[in-house]
């Protein structure tokens, strides 16, 4: 059967690594699913998450949060480089919880001060917080 090897590393080192039949991630142009035998290319990606169908259990679907990063896919390898990645098992969701509402409350603040800095940065946090809630709930 084709296959492709999925690599995950962040500052940590490698988070993931599996071979699979189908993966799919979210660029920032849009959503990208690709098969063994893809087209060499990088691509920078979104705070999302990346869905990998594994070789080894077909009806299993394993669910990354990635904040964001960049692709490579290079012959059936595919590697993201990301400052950071979990798996949905390794989520902390109470941790993700707190995370969202600081930062909402952050936004608030950065919009009544008119801080576009702040708010950028808050807004960027929410992301991250919600991605991780939604790829904990699969
Ligand atoms: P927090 O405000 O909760 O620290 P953050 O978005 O600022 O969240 P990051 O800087 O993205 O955190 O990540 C720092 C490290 O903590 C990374 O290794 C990341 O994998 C891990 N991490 C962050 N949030 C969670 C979570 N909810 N569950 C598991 N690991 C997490």
């Amino acid at each position: 059967m084709k296959q492709m090897n999925v690599q995950i590393v962040t500052p940590d080192g490698i988070r993931y690594d599996h071979h699979a039949t189908y993966v799919q991630c979210k660029t920032t142009v849009g959503e990208m699913g690709i098969f063994p035998g893809h087209s060499n290319l990088i691509a920078p990606l979104d705070i999302a998450e990346i869905k990998v169908r594994r070789i080894d259990d077909v009806n299993h679907v394993d669910w990354i949060a990635v904040n964001g990063g960049v692709m490579e896919v290079s012959n059936d390898l595919i590697t993201i480089v990301s400052d950071a990645a979990e798996r949905e098992r390794d989520i902390d969701v109470s941790r993700a919880e707190r995370a969202k509402m600081v930062a909402e409350q952050e936004l608030q603040e950065a919009e009544e001060t008119h801080s576009a800095d702040q708010a950028r940065r808050a807004r960027v946090a929410l992301q991250r917080a919600i991605n991780r809630i939604h790829v904990s709930k699969h």
